[in-house]
């Protein structure tokens, strides 16, 4: 088979230099007519005026008497004695059965029909007409009829043409053979321009090739010209920074993961090491056994929280967007904290106004779940936690949750949504947490395009407060329409039947309590 070449299009300077050259070859030939035209008219009008002033001399001084023919002028006017002779130049003097009287030569050159001058003779005005010679020149002729001697004659004179033909044709000429000069010196200046103006993309170009997991710090200078090309160059620069940050993300949680792991797999090593060395009795082994299947529980714990954010954070959560009534929701995962709650001695209290959030029932729950989780961690025994749900003036909906805990200090505050970022290594029970609780609040809200605000003093308390946008309105008709009419029964065993809320579940003990601060603990 054979192969046909394949050709390479034109690249995008080479067609702006072909568009521009184009549009000025087709504008500089439309001038140029418009040029020529009005020159012609010009001439014309000019021409027209002085055959004009012929005709008048003629019938003013040209006299007939008995056939015989006068020039009645003054001899000594130089001035009228040369416009009579002029005016012989190109003239016919006929009788009225068409018979010529007077022909100048250049006059017979124009071949004038016997039965076109009789047309003359009875004309009202005279007339003007251009005709070419048989020698080749134009000429403008005036025609009509001549009264004298109380007879008609036909009087016609003209007048060449050819200096104007001439100025006309040299210009068409110049002009003419002057626009591919003109054209090649406007392609030449469009491909400058064009090469200029796409300079920008060009660098882009580089630069995006340049772009890699190693090189991530290549960014623009702007132009300064606030135009498309800079917001392209400022729009490679944020995808470069995104790029960068992402980058630096995803290595320091793979340094933070590994680090995370690595500790509690070296203590079970480390157990069962010393198992085999000095263990002698079968309870001492199963002693060793039991403490690194509790590090192994703690691993996997690790492993599941850290796929389930992952999962989140790439988009692979499949998220319901609903009208969740909130004060029901609260209520709910607070009572589920109340038995936890009274066995640490502390007191857990709810302020709820009837509120409304768009968004996924399941993470809501999670999310106030975690914060719930995290207040009853790090609050004293005969502490206190308070839940409120309030909407605000502007329709927002605020859900704080406020303890009277250990509190947080400030220049820890902007890094508790980092994975793995504890400030205190353990909680009040002794449990270490596997800090990524406040990861997941941060992933919810993010989604729910809610803002978290963290007051905290240490030794005083906390308090985590999530703002969610005002709800649409029209989802909220249709969540009324849906309660008018629906089974309300149904959608609270919607609630309840999901495996993840199971899995939220605050259970009594403490340890157990402690792994729900992660929504993947279960
Ligand atoms: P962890 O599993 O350690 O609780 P989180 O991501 O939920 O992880 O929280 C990160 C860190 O923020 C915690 O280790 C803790 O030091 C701090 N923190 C979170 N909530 C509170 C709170 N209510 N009071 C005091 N400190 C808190």
């Amino acid at each position: 088979m054979k192969l046909r070449p394949t050709r390479r299009p034109l690249g995008l300077r080479a067609r702006l230099t072909l568009s521009y050259a184009l549009f000025f070859a087709l504008l500089l030939l439309g001038v140029g007519w418009l040029f020529r035209q009005t020159l012609r008219n010009i001439q014309l009008r000019d021409a027209e005026a002085l055959v004009a002033q012929d005709w008048a001399a003629a019938k003013g001084h040209l006299a007939i008497r008995k056939n015989t023919i006068y020039w009645t002028h003054d001899r000594e006017d130089q001035e009228v004695e040369r416009v009579i002779k002029n005016l012989q130049t190109v003239f016919l003097l006929a009788e009225s059965d068409g018979h010529p009287l007077l022909m100048s030569e250049s006059y017979r050159s124009l071949a004038v029909e016997e039965s076109e001058v009789l047309q003359w003779l009875n004309a009202s005005t005279p007339q003007d007409r251009l005709r070419r010679g048989r020698d080749g020149v134009l000429y403008l002729v005036r025609s009509g009829p001549h009264l004298a001697d109380q007879q008609r004659y036909v009087l016609s004179i003209g007048r060449s043409l050819e200096a104007n033909e001439r100025v006309l044709s040299q210009f068409t000429q110049t002009y003419f053979t002057g626009i591919p000069l003109m054209l090649l010196g406007v392609a030449g200046l469009g491909w400058l321009m064009a090469g200029r103006a796409l300079a920008p993309v060009k660098d882009v170009a580089r630069a995006a090739g340049a772009l890699s997991g190693e090189n991530l710090g290549v960014r623009l200078a702007k132009r300064g010209a606030a135009d498309e090309l800079d917001e392209l160059v400022s729009a490679f620069n944020n995808m470069a920074d995104r790029l960068e940050s992402s980058f630096t993300q995803v290595r320091q949680f793979s340094v933070d993961a590994s680090h995370e792991l690595r500790t509690p797999l070296t203590a079970v090593r480390s157990q069962l090491e010393v198992a085999l060395i000095t263990a002698k009795t079968p309870e001492q082994y199963r002693e060793a056994i039991m403490t690194a299947i509790e590090d192994v529980e703690q691993l996997s714990l690790v492993v599941k929280a850290l796929l389930h954010l992952a999962q989140a954070e790439s988009g692979q959560v499949v998220l319901t967007r609903e009208p969740v009534a909130m004060r029901e929701l609260v209520g709910r995962v607070a009572e589920q904290f109340q038995f936890p709650a009274e066995a640490e001695g502390i007191h857990l209290e709810t302020e709820l106004e009837d509120c409304t959030v768009v968004g996924d029932r399941v993470q809501l729950q999670r999310m106030i779940s975690n914060l719930l989780s995290n207040a009853l961690k790090y609050t004293a025994r005969q502490g206190g936690v308070t839940v409120t749900l309030r909407r605000s003036e502007g329709g927002s909906v605020d859900l704080s949750v406020s303890d009277t805990g250990v509190g947080i200090a400030a220049e820890h505050i902007p890094h508790i949504f980092d994975r793995f970022y504890r400030v205190h290594e353990a909680s009040r029970s002794g449990e270490r947490g596997l800090g990524l609780g406040l990861s997941f609040v941060s992933w919810i809200a993010k989604v729910h395009a809610a803002r978290i605000a963290v007051s905290s003093e240490p030794g005083r308390g906390t308090r985590f407060t999530i703002s969610f946008p005002a709800p649409d309105p029209s989802l909220l008709a249709q969540q009324q329409q849906q309660q008018a009419g629906a089974d309300s029964a149904a959608a609270t065993a919607r609630m309840y039947s999901g495996k993840e809320w199971d899995s939220q579940l605050p259970a009594a003990s403490g340890k157990e309590l402690s792994s729900t601060t992660s929504p993947d603990a279960s």
